[in-house]
């Protein structure tokens, strides 16, 4: 048996995987599967409809707030993001937590006016910045302020929002989504690849304030245009139907399993799980990220040397735990934890380092 912990893509639940091969079932559909329906059917529409409201619903989406369903994954937003707001807005300040959100920074500075308001590079991304870390109090305004709420690579995760400017928010949501609620009446813009907690790779969720939607750049490329988007529902082109209707399952299931508040109940647990294995092992695994900065999504520590570390990856395959090595720019193990992770794969892999510390430590 695999238990599959890697950071994304990840585990689908098997009864979303079952229903998403009935999809390609020709009889099931009118005799034309989803693979291969016209996007302007009106069985498709209701598979469209049917994603959007679930995630809507899931979500807790103010009517305030359209979504959108486009490709090009998170990283195309790194782009879009600016190209679209920043004739809105002057200046888009960024909070640089890692990685990915240094990509988002660098992109943004290609398009338009880009500060950096704070960064935790200096410690390795160890950290999400404090309020007491950014010195800027007088905003050049009107401006938005870009965060990524989990930080795929190093395991942190902003554990509220309540220190930041008041400023409209844009968040890269990709790797915490459908685990904690987001303050909507903030948010301006959240986006996130769906490979992690909404399903499958290859589209990307756009939840975004309806009064970014009324300017019409006809200079701007309609395909990187939010409201050309908009207007046409998500279907200016072709979507890409079948991870859509995949989406609409996994959220589906979510809402069915219990809703928001039951994913953000089992991700505490599922972390607490090992962050507990990692605060009583005497710095046999040593965690990244500070306590206080720590993510549910992905756990991050290394063992005391490169031949444990090694060991400890080597046996835990070995065990069909999958996908725990530590991402290739800081090495040691990460567990992601996303919505899909069972809690029994969870105790198991737990177990599973109870007993490898206590066969190698001393
Ligand atoms: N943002 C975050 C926080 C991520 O974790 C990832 C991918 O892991 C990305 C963006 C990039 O997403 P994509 O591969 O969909 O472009």
């Amino acid at each position: 048996e695999k238990m599959n912990f890697n950071p994304g893509p990840t585990a689908l639940p098997d009864e979303v995987l079952t229903k998403a091969q009935t999809g390609l079932n020709k009889e099931l559909h009118s005799g034309i599967s989803i693979l291969e329906m016209s996007h302007r059917s009106q069985e498709y529409q209701l598979i469209h409809d049917n994603a959007k409201s679930e995630l809507r619903h899931f979500l807790a989406v103010p009517e305030s707030h359209d979504i959108l369903f486009l490709q090009g994954g998170a990283s195309l937003q790194f782009t879009m993001v600016p190209m679209n707001l920043l004739s809105k807005y002057n200046t888009a300040y960024h909070i640089v937590t890692g990685s990915w959100a240094e990509k988002a920074f660098n992109e943004s500075q290609k398009i338009g006016k880009t500060q950096l308001l704070a960064s935790s590079k200096h410690t390795t991304f160890d950290r999400i910045p404090k309020r007491s870390d950014w010195n800027v109090d007088v905003f050049n305004t009107p401006s938005y302020l870009h965060i990524t709420s989990n930080n795929t690579i190093y395991g942190t995760q902003w554990q509220d929002y309540e220190d930041l400017p008041d400023l409209p928010i844009v968040m890269d949501i990709s790797s915490d989504v459908g685990t904690k609620d987001i303050p909507w009446d903030r948010v301006t813009l959240a986006y996130a690849g769906a490979q992690k907690n909404l399903g499958a790779a290859g589209v990307t969720v756009i939840i975004i304030n309806k009064e970014l939607l009324v300017d019409h750049d006809t200079e701007r490329p309609i395909m990187l245009d939010y409201n050309a988007h908009a207007k046409k529902g998500s279907l200016h082109n072709t979507p890409p139907a079948f991870n859509i209707y995949v989406l609409g399952l996994m959220v589906q299931w979510m809402n069915q399993e219990g809703g928001l508040q039951e994913f953000e109940d089992r991700s505490n647990k599922k972390s607490e799980l090992f962050y507990r294995i990692i605060d009583q092992s005497n710095d046999f695994y040593k965690g990244h990220a500070e306590k206080s900065s720590r993510s549910k999504m992905n756990v991050t520590f290394k063992l005391p040397t490169s031949e444990l570390n090694e060991a400890f990856l080597r046996k835990a395959n070995e065990a069909g735990f999958v996908g725990i090595s530590g991402h290739r720019s800081i090495g040691g193990c990460r567990i992601s934890l996303y919505n899909g992770i069972e809690m029994e794969a969870c105790e198991k892999l737990a177990h599973f380092m109870e007993t490898f510390k206590q066969v190698h430590s001393n």
